[in-house]
């Protein structure tokens, strides 16, 4: 991303459970990096996962954000709308050798000693030696994702780096991941995907959110530089917790936007109290931590 680009940024949900004040945190943070620097903030929806995606919150989404008073420029971007992008993308990565179709279950996964890594269970390999003829037979039959193969994806791109505004250059260590899901099994793409493709669509000059993604970027890096995308820059902020001391969750009614909008609080104010780290009783800020040793 050259320093000419212009500035957008995006807020990117999931309508897969209510916004809470932890999305609202996100959304004022994108917005407000956007507005200082004189850009764009975009919205889009994430809305592929056919398990867990839910249509009917999306109108609530749109009702949080106006009621935040964090008004979004230009149209919104539907993930359900660019699945023939995905199909390319993945394709083009077939045609390159870099990903392969996975049969295994998650209990196979775990029953063949797979370690966890930094999302869960690094994928042991065991579909990654299948002769071509396997694959062609299986694929008839049997349901599949398709990994990336990260050794051969690593090798390609050599070393890569990515900028953090407040972690400051990371060097991108993909390897940790293994050879992480590309396209699911119930979904056209896996959320590593999706989201590089879409920021590079969306011309994103900034990627901000929460520092639990911060470990995902090391792949959305990897997948850019085998897809000839550009790089954002990244900010990864600290996410709030409630008073157990963990990040909010979406099953918490309590913190969940349309629980204050519908009794009436006044939203604005509550973005600028949050701005300024005036938090609601039992609400706390934890400040980025970037979990990679
Ligand atoms: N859709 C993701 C979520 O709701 C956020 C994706 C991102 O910001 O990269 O957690």
């Amino acid at each position: 991303m050259t320093d000419h680009a212009p500035v957008r940024t995006r807020f990117a949900p999931s309508p897969n459970g209510a916004l809470h004040l932890g999305h609202a945190y996100a959304a004022l943070r994108a917005h407000d990096l956007a507005r200082d620097l004189g850009g764009e903030f975009l919205l889009r929806i994430e809305d592929i996962d056919g398990v867990r995606s839910r249509p009917e919150l999306v109108e609530a989404i749109f009702a949080d954000l106006r009621w935040l008073g964090l008004a979004w420029d230009g149209d919104v971007l539907f993930q359900s709308s660019r699945l023939a992008a995905y199909d390319e993308a993945l394709e083009q990565l077939k045609a390159q050798g870099l990903v392969y179709p996975c049969f295994c279950t998650r209990s196979q996964i775990a029953a063949a000693g797979a370690q966890p890594g930094p999302d869960g269970l690094v994928y042991p390999g065991t579909c990654r030696s299948l002769s071509a003829a396997e694959r062609e037979r299986r694929m008839a039959n049997e349901p599949h994702c398709w990994r990336l193969d990260m050794t051969r994806g690593v090798a390609e791109t050599g070393p890569l780096v990515w900028h953090d505004l407040e972690a400051g250059d990371q060097p991108a260590r993909p390897e940790l991941f293994g050879d992480v899901v590309l396209a699911r099994k119930d979904a056209p793409a896996s959320y590593h995907l999706a989201v590089t493709l879409d920021d590079a669509h969306q011309q994103i000059s900034h990627v901000v959110r929460g520092c639990d993604l911060f470990d995902a970027t090391h792949v959305h890096r990897l997948l850019q530089a085998l897809l000839g995308l550009p790089t954002p820059h990244y900010l990864h902020h600290g996410l709030l917790a409630g008073p157990d001391g963990r990040k909010l969750a979406k099953s918490e009614g309590a913190a969940a936007l349309a629980v204050l909008r519908e009794a009436g609080e006044d939203g604005p104010a509550l973005v600028e109290n949050l701005r300024k780290d005036r938090l609601p009783s039992g609400i706390s800020r934890v400040h980025a931590s970037y979990s990679l040793p």
